[in-house]
Order: structure tokens, then C-alpha cells, then sequence
């Protein structure tokens, strides 16, 4: 049995760090990652270059002293967003991607594209200098189950922007589906897709069976068990295609406890312990550096990270808090339900 094993430093290829005090809070959980593309649906969103540069400093402040994490700053795609700006962000380094949000999908999307005729020329300027768009598809018609969001985004909305912008890099964010698996495959070397730690280990019954389970709730929301499976089976395939994207989206319990709580899971803290266990669990452990530490540099044209991690299988579980504080306000760490055995050894 191995019960030792070192991979390249992992990055994260979608992350929410937030700001102001929970930025100050969840940003050290992040710091033994190499990269992490970051999330820019702040209120108000990092829709400018200039807001990008100054969200990456706020970041590195927030970074505790020799921390490997090397922001990854992305602008929010709205109807008025500049092609220029979008280019010139790119090449002076400041940007890594753009990130698209149907408008109204998920935490703080309000200033989301309503009409993909509008960022037309944003999208083929971005095809044009390599820049990648990253993708949350689901649909938010509400006359589309929530369950089935995901699917129909593909047909309708991300099919048609592909074969409309010939040679735009797009990364389907955090899918959920079989179908998203299935048509991030249909794809060439311009496309990928990124999952989540907690979409390997949950399934919409964690959510809903037994009592509500708000700490579980994310969006997209976790499906049925047939397309965790096909998750799961994606992850630990080695296809260069497939990569993390943790999606770690922490909100104080205050928000997520409510009659119409937030969506996300708080998974930094631990998520190398449970893609460890997931990985072994599905006798893959040596595809676990693909998934998490060179794909998705591949796919971004960047070097794997030279240094490495050391992650070390004990017979007592790794401790992780519960919860941790952020200012006033106190956030939940997600719980994957078993013990975590693999602990993560040089951060
Ligand atoms: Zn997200």
C-alpha cells in the first residue's frame, strides 16, 4: 500500500477569495497552491484591468510570508466590458482569462452577459490573442429545472458561441453533468473543463435526503449519483482535458443558514486530503498530479510548477477546523463525511 506520495505543487483553477476581512481570513488556506485562477464576482465585480491589478495586490497582501499562491486575476465579462482593455490587461500580464456569467446564475451575478451578440467582438478579440474564457454553464431561463441547467447551457449557449468564435480557448468551470463531461470531450485542445473537489464527493441526496444540508448547497448544484460517477471517472482519468478547479467559495454561516441561503463550498482547507482519498479510493492515486498539478498549467501554455508537495497517508486523521473565523463572521469548512487520512505534509 502506498502511503506516500509527492506531486508538483497543484494549482487551482477556480477559486473565490472574496475581500476585505474574508479575503484576509481564507486567502492563507490557498497560499501552498501554486497558481489559482481567481474569481472576480467581488460587489461591484473586476470588470477592468485596473480593478484586476489592484484586486491581485489586495490578494498578495493578504498572503502569509513565503506562500507559494501566485494570483491568477480574471475580469467579469459584462455587456459593455472593452475589448481593448481585455487585450491590453492580457498582454501586460495583468489578466490570465475572462470570466462569463450568465446573468443572475450564481453568487453575485447580476452584472452577468444578458445578450452574447453584445460580446461578440470581446470574444473574438479574446480568440484572436489566445485569451481563455471561462465558463459558467447553466442557463438561468427559470423555465429550466435547475437540474438540468448545465445541459441545456451547452446546447443552446455554449455550442453556439464556439462554433460562432472559431479558436477561442474556453474552460467549462466546474462541471457537474455526464453531459459536460461528455462534451468537454467532443472538444479539441481548446477546450477543457475544471472540477470541484466537493462534486467528487457529493451527490444532490447529501443535499436534500434526510434534512436540508445548506452547507452542502453549491452552485451548480450537485446532481444525481450517475453524474458523479461520471465526475469521478473523469478526474482520475488523466485526460489532459480534465483539471481542478476547487471552486472554494466561502460565505459566512450567517448568509448560508437563512430561509433563501448562499451557494458554495468552502473546501481550501482540506481539499488535497480528500482528492488523496478520492484518487486511492479509485486506484488512481498516480493520476492525481495530472489532474491537479499539470493540466491545467498545460492547457493555460504555462510550466508545471517546479517545487513539489508531499502528501503522507497516517493511521490518524488529518485535522482540519471546523470552521473558521473571518472577522465577525464565521465560516463553515466543507466536511466530506469520512476522516481524511492523507495529510498534506510541506505546505
Ligand atoms: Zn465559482
Amino acid at each position: 500500500m502506498t502511503d506516500s506520495i509527492t506531486l508538483r505543487r497543484p494549482d487551482d483553477w477556480h477559486l473565490h477569495l472574496r475581500d476585505g476581512a474574508m479575503l484576509a481570513a481564507v486567502t492563507p488556506y490557498s497560499a501552498s497552491f501554486g497558481r489559482a485562477i481567481i474569481m472576480p464576482n467581488l460587489i461591484p465585480p473586476v470588470v477592468t484591468g485596473d480593478q484586476a491589478a489592484a484586486y491581485r495586490d489586495r490578494i498578495l497582501a493578504a498572503l502569509p510570508g513565503g506562500a507559494a499562491l501566485q494570483p491568477q486575476m480574471t475580469l467579469y465579462l459584462t455587456d459593455t466590458t472593452d475589448p481593448v482593455d481585455v487585450v491590453a490587461s492580457h498582454r501586460d500580464g495583468i489578466i490570465r482569462a475572462v470570466k462569463l456569467y450568465p446573468a443572475g446564475a450564481t453568487t453575485n451575478s447580476a452584472s452577468g452577459v444578458t445578450d452574447f451578440d453584445r460580446v461578440r467582438p470581446v470574444l473574438e478579440a479574446m480568440a484572436e490573442a489566445g485569451i481563455p474564457l471561462c465558463v459558467h454553464g447553466e442557463v438561468t431561463d427559470p423555465e429550466v429545472d435547475i437540474f438540468d441547467r448545465e445541459a441545456v447551457f451547452i446546447d443552446r449557449v455554449l455550442d453556439p458561441i464556439r462554433r460562432k468564435t472559431p479558436g477561442l480557448r474556453v474552460v467549462m468551470e466546474h462541471i457537474t453533468t455526464s453531459d459536460g463531461v461528455d462534451y468537454a470531450r467532443s472538444g479539441g485542445d481548446d477546450l477543457g473543463a475544471t472540477i470541484t473537489t466537493h462534486h467528487l464527493v457529493i451527490n444532490r441526496n447529501h443535499i436534500l435526503a434526510g434534512g436540508i444540508r445548506p452547507h452542502y448547497y453549491c452552485l451548480p448544484v450537485a446532481k444525481r449519483e450517475t453524474h458523479r460517477i461520471a465526475l469521478r471517472k473523469a478526474a482520475t482519468s488523466g485526460e489532459g482535458r480534465f483539471f481542478l478547479g476547487t471552486d472554494s467559495a466561502p460565505h459566512p454561516d450567517r448568509a448560508k443558514l437563512q430561509p433563501c441561503g448562499c451557494a458554495g463550498c468552502f473546501t481550501a482547507p482540506n481539499t488535497m486530503s480528500i482528492l488523496a482519498h478520492i484518487f486511492e479510493e479509485d486506484g488512481a492515486l498516480d493520476r492525481l498530479e495530472a489532474f491537479a498539478s499539470l493540466n491545467g498549467a498545460t492547457f493555460y501554455g504555462l510550466p508545471p510548477n517546479q517545487d513539489r508537495i508531499r502528501l503522507t497517508r497516517r493511521d490518524t486523521a488529518a485535522a482540519y477546523p471546523a470552521t473558521i473565523q473571518a472577522g465577525d463572521e464565521t465560516v463553515t469548512v466543507f466536511d466530506p463525511g469520512f476522516p481524511l487520512y492523507w495529510h498534506l505534509e510541506d505546505a
